[in-house]
């Protein structure tokens, strides 16, 4: 089967008045369906660069990219734009909801840019709220949820419109343990059942641990590519600049 994602050689380097920026520096990594991985490294490895890039969101300055079969390097900003509308779902660490439009809107709104009818989008809104467990907070506005209810809307957002590849950049990274042991828990069921592809950043080695595979970034290159502990792989190396510590945490995975 064709991959998801594969990835020959990208390089990214971001050209600054002082001095050249390599933040990916020759990127080889595929991702198959239903394959869910976790992206780790310290700060500045190049994880959120490499996220975007495989979003569509940012174009590599060198190397192959394929997106579902598809070469997507050199696209112009209105193919990846809709590359992004018709293949992935993004969540993000700061939930990136509107905030004067409701749950219920929020959710409605990449199917709106999808052409999806409106009546489909309102029932398949509904649903995918019911999915993340807030059937009852369709009319609340983001400030009327918690920091958890309001990554499960972005998270019912962005399956919503049934994306080929799921990218989460630190989906837990503004919640607290707990809120943040519910949406992995969420994310981990949603992937199972709908044979969903995901791709997480995350440099907490408790969240990482959930994901079948770990790809640890150092200096804009892969430097480790493993199955997950959660899976009999081995521990997730240590990376010390970032605090990781050695053994992750048993964690009920699945
Ligand atoms: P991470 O997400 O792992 O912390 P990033 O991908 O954000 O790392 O950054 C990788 C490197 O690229 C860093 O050195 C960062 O300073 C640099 N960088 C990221 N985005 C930009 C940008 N838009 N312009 C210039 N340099 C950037
Ligand atoms: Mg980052």
């Amino acid at each position: 089967m064709t991959p998801i994602v594969e990835l020959s050689d990208v390089r990214k380097t971001y050209v600054m008045e002082a001095v050249d920026v390599h933040a990916l520096r020759g990127i080889d990594l595929t991702l198959r369906q239903g394959e869910f991985t976790a992206i780790m490294g310290a700060s500045g490895s190049g994880k959120s660069t490499l996220l975007n890039v495989v979003g569509c969101l940012d174009q590599p300055t060198g190397g192959v990219y394929r997106l579902d079969g598809e070469r997507v390097d050199g696209f112009n900003e209105e193919r990846l734009a809709e590359c992004r509308r018709m293949k992935l779902g993004f969540v993000f660490q700061s939930f990136n909801l509107l905030y004067r439009a409701t749950a219920l809107e929020n959710v409605e709104l990449p199917m709106v840019y999808q052409g999806v009818r409106a009546g489909e989008r309102l029932q398949r809104a509904r649903q995918a709220l019911q999915t993340v467990g807030l059937g009852d907070r369709l009319d609340h506005l983001p400030t009327q949820l918690s920091g958890g209810q309001q990554q499960r809307v972005a998270l019912a957002r962005a399956l919503v419109t049934r994306p080929r590849l799921l990218l989460a950049d630190e989906p837990t990274g503004n919640l607290d343990s707990k809120t943040a042991d519910e949406v992995l828990d969420l994310l981990v069921r949603v992937h199972a059942q709908g044979n969903l592809t995901v791709a997480m950043v995350t440099h907490d080695p408790d969240v990482a641990a959930c994901a079948h595979r770990i790809v640890i970034l150092h200096d804009g290159r892969v430097v480790h590519d493993q199955v997950s502990p959660s899976r009999g792989g081995p521990a997730i190396p240590h990376i010390r600049s970032i605090g990781v510590h050695g053994v992750a945490k048993e964690r009920e995975c699945e």
